[in-house]
């Protein structure tokens, strides 16, 4: 793998990232494909919104369908036909989040499936063989994701047993070898909480182990948006140059404004895909939902000014008509007009950095993303 910061606007950076399935540019925003599916949408539906790489999970994929069925079909790309780069988030969150039962010990995290009940052990080496056997072009370090709030010392201890975990990912990775003929990558995560301390000594201890890519983890938790931008911005002073930084699973398009100017390169998040199947919709004037009276008769486009698919064929009428009868092409719609606003906000990032202006581009941007539009 190979990136390349192109030109920086403030600590904001627009650069490329050369992977063995092809080039994406950064700042970059990745749909998440949880089960190996971008949720009602097809691949070509994502490469005709622009996506050029999405996001995978581990602990979902192994699960169900499991490795032996990814490693008869040939990996992920070629068992959901996604030919651009792919990368897997390690399992650690969802360990923590979704399975019922779980330990952690020494050795990894002990957890029951949510799907059967059956009980499964994650150690750092297994959850580097699992993404050999799906192939993601970027695989992540097991970690424990750090609730919020924790105390300090919590936060400490958790984020050691953190570090010594990467440090045997890396181990593993650098034992084995692709199982399909091309690259993959290991991206280290860095984790402390909310505090300093902690995060500091993890980014350095990540980055003397050395990785290919520094994730951030742990934010956007419950913590306020305040205290998340500054821990970003002292993550990023202390990792290097060379490398993306990717913050795990933010955010609103204000977030990811605010996180590129304190120089993050990758994103992914849910909001685009489950707020559109939920019938809210970001536009550039703000954000609605479809569903609401007001667009009963409303002829128009979802955005007047989107060139999106769902933009350039149907009315606001028709997409509320498609929720209000809770027809799945309504699902599909609003996905494919979120992620195309998601991608389009990451271009027109992407273009201010170029031309150097990002800090003013990104106010003007804050000024009416919030908003709810008006009732007219
Ligand atoms: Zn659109």
């Amino acid at each position: 793998m190979k990136f390349t910061v192109l030109r920086s606007s403030g600590h904001a950076r627009r650069g490329i990232v050369e992977t063995d399935h092809g080039t994406f540019d950064t700042p970059a925003f990745m749909p998440v494909g949880t089960q190996g599916t971008v949720k009602a949408l097809t691949p070509h539906d994502l490469e005709n919104l622009g996506a050029e790489i999405v996001l995978s999970n581990t602990y979902h994929l192994y699960l169900r369908p499991g490795t032996e069925v990814l490693c008869k079909a040939g990996g992920l790309h070629h068992f959901m036909k996604w030919s651009r780069p792919i990368l897997t988030d390690s399992g650690g969150y969802q360990v923590f989040s979704l399975s019922e039962l779980r330990k952690i010990e020494e050795d990894g995290v002990r957890f029951r499936s949510h799907l059967d009940g059956s009980m499964h052990l994650f150690t750092p080496e297994r959850v580097v063989e699992i993404q050999r056997a799906i192939g993601s072009d970027i695989m992540m370090v097991l970690d424990e994701c750090t609730p919020y709030p924790a105390d300090e010392e919590y936060a400490s201890r958790s984020n050691d047993l953190t570090l010594r975990w990467a440090l045997r990912c890396r181990e593993q990775f650098d034992r084995t070898r692709p199982e399909y003929g091309h690259a993959q990558n290991i991206f280290g995560i860095v984790q402390g909480s909310v505090y300093p301390g902690i995060r500091e000594r993890s980014a350095r201890a990540l980055v003397s182990i050395g990785f290919d890519g520094y994730a951030i983890g742990g934010l956007a938790v419950g913590e306020p948006a305040e205290e998340m931008y500054e821990i970003v911005a002292l993550c990023n002073e202390l990792l290097p140059e060379r490398a993306p930084r990717y913050l795990m699973g933010v955010g609103t398009p204000e977030n990811l404004l605010e996180a590129i100017d304190r120089g993050v390169d990758m994103f992914d998040c849910v909001m685009p895909t489950r707020n559109g199947r939920n019938a809210m919709l970001f536009t550039r004037t703000g954000r609605l939902n479809i569903t609401n009276a007001q667009y009963k008769f409303d002829l128009l486009p979802l955005d007047p000014v989107c060139e999106c698919y769902a933009c350039r064929n149907f009315s606001r009428a028709y997409l509320r008509h498609l929720f209000v009868s809770k027809e799945i092409l309504g699902l599909q719609l609003a996905s494919i007009h979120n992620l195309y606003f998601y991608q389009w906000l990451m271009r027109e990032a992407r273009s201010a950095i170029m031309e150097g202006s990002y800090q003013d581009w990104k106010q003007h941007q804050l000024s009416y993303l919030v908003q709810e539009v008006s009732q007219t």
